[in-house]
């Protein structure tokens, strides 16, 4: 059997009361890893806390912020290094779809993907390496897309973003490795998240779930979605000490979606 040696780590994950950072920080609290969590919304990140301490019976905070800002990650950093005096893995997975034309998309715009994007991963590398380092070593995950490698057309600014996010990914890893940090970049292709449900409603109305197998069957070669904690076993994977060969990659996890030319 395989021995993931997660339990007992310390685990930050950044949108972790929705989608694809639930899914993951609930696998992790599965390992008997102990989680910070971070989101803006605060009711419904306490909520998802309160559950997985209740099931897992693992250590686990919230940490409302947003980490688009300055404030926002200083504050997670402050929270970790107050609770658990350090952190052992990064998971930087907060994220939104966009939608426009670069023809029409004003500065601001550009400006606040690049934030939540990009810039919430350097502070909070810049925060937390000192931390990691003491700790004789790390890992840091983050969460891209497909998009950042073969764009959607409706959305150039997540594109151009979670592109310059895997970029990063590998500028940091070649930094860091010295220090027994891995750092790696996750490509998930589509990932059947409460947002494709919502938006499916909203386009198909009852006929949401042939919308979404339509959809599927467009962009991916195994003709569907992928479940939240079928791309959390992938995560898993990429943190743990199994993977001890993995540095600066950029890890597809898309159901044949990448097209090869
Ligand atoms: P969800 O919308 O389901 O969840 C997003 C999470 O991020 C929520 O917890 C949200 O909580 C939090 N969040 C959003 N903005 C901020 C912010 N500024 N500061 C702190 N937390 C924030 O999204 P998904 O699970 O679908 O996506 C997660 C990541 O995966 C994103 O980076 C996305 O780009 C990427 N991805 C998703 C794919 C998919 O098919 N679903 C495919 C490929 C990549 P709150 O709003 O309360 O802050």
């Amino acid at each position: 059997m395989m021995d993931l040696e997660l339990d007992n780590k310390i685990v930050v994950i950044t949108g972790a009361s929705s989608g694809i950072g639930l899914g993951v920080a609930r696998a992790f609290a599965r390992q008997g890893s102990h989680l910070v969590m971070a989101a803006r919304g605060e009711a419904r990140l306490k909520d998802e806390v309160k559950k997985i301490i209740d099931e897992f019976s693992v250590k686990a905070i919230a940490v409302a912020c947003d980490v688009s800002t300055p404030q926002g990650t200083d504050m997670l950093i402050h929270a970790t290094d107050e609770a658990f005096g350090g952190l052992d893995i990064l998971i930087n997975n907060a994220g939104t779809g966009s939608n426009e034309t670069i023809a029409e998309a004003e500065d601001e715009r550009w400006n606040h993907y690049w934030q939540l994007h990009v810039m919430a991963a350097v502070r909070l590398a810049r925060g937390f390496l000192p931390a990691m380092k003491r700790r004789g070593g790390g890992v840091i995950l983050h969460n891209a897309s497909i998009c950042a490698v073969q764009p959607l057309g409706y959305e150039p600014i997540y594109n151009v973003t979670k592109s310059a996010l895997q970029m990063f990914s590998r500028c940091l890893a070649e930094e860091v490795i010295g220090d027994n940090i891995r750092v790696n970049c996750i490509n998930p292709g589509i990932v059947l998240t409460p947002d494709w449900v919502k938006t499916a409603k909203l386009l198909a109305g009852d006929k949401w779930e042939e919308h979404l197998q339509k959809v599927a069957k467009e962009l991916a070669p195994i003709n569907r979605f992928a479940s939240v904690e079928e791309l959390a076993d992938a995560f898993l994977f990429l943190c743990s000490p199994r993977s001890s060969f993995c540095v600066g990659g950029a890890y597809m996890v898309d159901g044949g979606q990448k097209r090869t030319v």
